[in-house]
């Protein structure tokens, strides 16, 4: 399992410290060793480099939430997979539906960011989700299919531990709204996108990830970690406030 704070543009060098401070120390008091799930936080990026050194020594790892799908150069106000290396990121998010819709990336410049980060040697955390005007007119698998797909040429065929694909459903009409996708909604998609990536990746499906995001809290974690193809969470709401990003992990099943 694999939970992912994503604390969007939220934060100055005091609270990032704070809030990572209060996380590590809670983690600690449950004894990292038997930890049921690997934990990721995603700070902004001018936050990144301080929280990597409250991280130190912990089981926690560090994320950026974007990155550019270029190398280095003149590409102002950008950052690039090596440069989130250089901050101590491991992993990044990439297509998050806030960025696909105000910045326009579409799937395919979502799938050449999530190239980037392979080729940087980050994890990327590709994001993918329905609008409600989607669901409503039932093409929720469409779209869903659609932006899974843009990504399979783009997916490395050598796929690591350290480096596979981690998807996350987020309906974009879950995120920050408190409104969940009931269990059978989610159940529905994570094992379509399972069934997607076999057909294109064979028995490396079984060890990609599916995490589910959109207004997961303490009080709907447990249920929603229990569903079979759902292998972590990416928290955003949640994962600003340490007591109720701990109550998330401590929902994560034993069995993981
Ligand atoms: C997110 O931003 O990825 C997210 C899932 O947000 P929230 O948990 O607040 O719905």
């Amino acid at each position: 399992m694999l939970i992912v704070g994503n604390w969007k543009m939220n934060g100055l060098i005091e609270t990032a410290q704070e809030l990572a401070d209060g996380i590590v120390a809670g983690l600690g008091a449950r004894s990292g060793r038997s930890l049921p799930c690997e934990v990721v936080l995603c700070p902004p990026a001018t936050a990144l480099l301080t929280v990597h050194q409250r991280l130190d020594g912990s089981v926690v790892k560090l994320g950026g939430q974007d990155l550019s799908e270029h190398e280095s150069g003149a590409h102002t106000g950008e950052i690039c997979g090596i440069m989130l290396r250089n901050v101590g990121c491991r992993h990044v998010i990439v297509g998050h539906s806030e960025r696909r819709a105000d910045c326009g990336e579409d799937d395919a410049k979502v799938a050449r960011k999530m190239a980037a980060a392979f080729r940087d040697g980050l994890q990327p955390i590709v994001c993918v989700g329905e609008t409600l005007n989607e669901r409503e007119r039932g093409a929720t698998l469409e779209v869903i299919g659609a932006q899974l797909a843009a990504l399979v040429p783009y997916v490395p065929r050598e796929l690591t531990r350290r480096q596979t694909l981690v998807v996350a459903y987020e309906p974009v009409w879950a995120i920050g709204t408190g409104r969940n996708a009931e269990l059978e909604q989610i159940r529905e998609v994570h094992g379509f996108m399972r069934r997607q990536l076999e057909e294109a990746f064979g028995a490396d499906a079984a060890r990609m990830r599916l995490l589910y995001g959109g207004s997961v809290k303490p009080a709907n974690a447990g249920s929603i970690f229990g569903l079979e193809d759902v292998d972590g969470g990416l928290i955003g709401g949640a994962s600003l406030k340490s007591a109720e990003f701990l109550a998330i992990i401590d929902a994560v099943p034993e069995k993981f």
